[in-house]
């Protein structure tokens, strides 16, 4: 019998069994930001500790930064001392830093796979519940608490149980206007929220296979929505191709060596997963959430649920969910007005993302009710967007272009909604109060999603803009 990729990683990062029956797991990158970071720097200070391998620790700024002029000092006293904790920290204890004077800062799961730092077959360790999106090339990935940071800080590993495995097979191909958000949002909504608990998720089959790796990415980010610890895709030859060149990968005879290993940390064929779905690609649709959790979602064409169409124990979710959102049971979700559109986050703010965005937005202009912000997961990605004259694409249709950063995501910065409005946001989260009004209501949906909203004014069906015969 074979083994999966996880197995095979968590056996190659396994220190040693603990009494508690966990795993201590050697974590070989850690990605720090400013948020969740110093208090665990903190900790090691006052116990005199240093960074166990500051050569394997990376740190960005991206949570609080501003997206709209970034002068130093901030505006924002607390945005302003985070940002100096970090500096400060990283100053100290050695960690390299891709802060707002580098032009490598943004998001920090965007930069990650972007610069290289993120490889097949390694274990990944942040701060940060999307940190799964590493998954996306091979690696085993994990979003952790600050006393975890800490953990990894001073001992560069994790008291870890070991997770299940859940196959999920995207068979077929994809219909036009269907985007990897949709089909994790699908799959979260046939699993729910919790039916990942315990498990990771392996994506595979034709769907994915011929996916971009920043569409994977898209697909391992939400694996935590729907409750499992990690999402990770086997690597194969678009991982290496996607790699090949990049900063912190090995160059020459090491990359071909690097390649091959890379190849056979894949799950073997004779693998016996814990748990196996398999969903037809054909039967896929554009998807908008209408609830207060990502997996209240459905089709652009279908009707909000009443409580009555769900099992018993979720009929006062719905009711929860009903009424915080303010929407009629059994209204359709098209023709919901929206307020704002947001395009960015390490969910959908990658290059691919902007440039579906920018094809709907082409010559058409967003509706005058609606702000719309446009902001790049990576100054990177901001830099190759301009390149192709994404801006200007986005600006002509009134949009405003942003500089990097997590921006509307949840808000810890001045990008936020204000009192009910309603939001089509290409993000990962619709909790109440998750963009920083606690009445503002968030619809999720893939970027080009949120373009077509943002054009009129309200939940519409991409697949009516998308240029004729296509087949994307
Ligand atoms: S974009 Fe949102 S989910 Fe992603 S790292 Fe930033 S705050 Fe977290």
């Amino acid at each position: 019998m074979g083994s999966t990729l996880l197995q095979k990683v968590w056996d190659l990062h396994t220190v040693r069994r603990l009494p508690t029956g966990q795993t201590q797991l050697l974590i070989g990158l850690h990605l720090v930001h400013e948020v969740t970071s110093p208090q665990a720097f903190d900790m090691l200070r006052l116990r005199g500790q240093g960074v166990a391998m500051p050569e394997r620790t990376f740190a960005t700024v991206d949570h609080i930064v501003p997206t709209d002029g970034q002068l130093r000092p901030f505006l924002d006293d607390m945005a302003e001392q985070m940002t100096v904790a970090l500096e400060r920290n990283c100053r100290e204890f050695g960690v390299p830093l891709f802060g707002l004077d580098s032009a490598e800062q943004g998001i920090v799961h965007v930069i990650g796979p972007e610069l290289g730092l993120t490889q097949p077959g390694m274990t990944i360790a942040c701060g940060d519940s999307h940190t799964s999106t590493h998954g996306a090339l091979g690696a085993v990935a994990f979003g952790i608490g600050t006393s975890q940071v800490r953990d990894v800080l001073a001992s560069q590993s994790l008291a870890m149980e070991l997770l299940k495995v859940r196959r999920i097979d995207i068979t077929g191909s994809r219909p036009p206007g269907v985007y990897a958000k949709d089909v994790i949002l699908a799959i979260i909504q046939r699993l729910g929220v919790n039916g990942g608990v315990g498990f990771a998720y392996e994506f595979g089959g034709t769907v994915v296979d011929r996916m971009t790796m920043d569409e994977r990415m898209t697909l391992c980010n939400m694996s935590i929505e729907g409750g499992a610890r990690a999402g990770y895709v086997n690597p194969d030859e678009t991982t290496i191709a996607y790699l090949r060149g990049r900063r912190f990968v090995p160059i020459g005879a090491a990359f071909e060596r690097a390649a091959a290993w890379w190849r056979s940390i894949a799950s073997d064929a004779d693998t016996d997963y814990d748990d196996r779905l398999e969903i037809n690609g054909a039967t896929l649709a554009p998807m908008v959430t209408w609830g207060i959790n990502p997996g209240q979602s459905l089709a652009v064409d279908g009707r909000v649920p009443r409580e009555a169409d769900v099992p018993a124990g979720d009929s006062a979710g719905v009711r929860d969910a009903l009424e915080y959102m303010g929407f009629s049971a059994g209204a359709p979700i098209a023709g919901t007005r929206v307020d704002v559109a947001f395009i960015g986050s390490c969910t959908n703010g990658r290059l691919s993302d902007l440039r579906e965005a920018a094809r709907i937005v082409q010559g058409r202009k967003v509706a005058r009710h609606v702000r719309g912000l446009v902001v790049p997961g990576s100054k990177s990605v901001a830099e190759a967007a301009e390149r192709e004259g994404l801006p200007e694409i986005f600006r002509a249709a009134g949009f405003e272009w942003r500089a990097a950063g997590c921006s509307m995501c949840l808000a810890m910065n001045p990008d936020r909604l204000n009192g009910r409005e309603v939001c089509a946001s290409s993000s990962n989260r619709n909790f109440k109060g998750r963009q920083g009004s606690p009445t503002g209501r968030t619809l999720l949906m893939s970027p080009a999603m949120v373009a077509a909203a943002a054009v009129a004014g309200e939940v519409t069906d991409v697949r009516r803009m998308l240029p004729a015969g296509e087949t994307r």
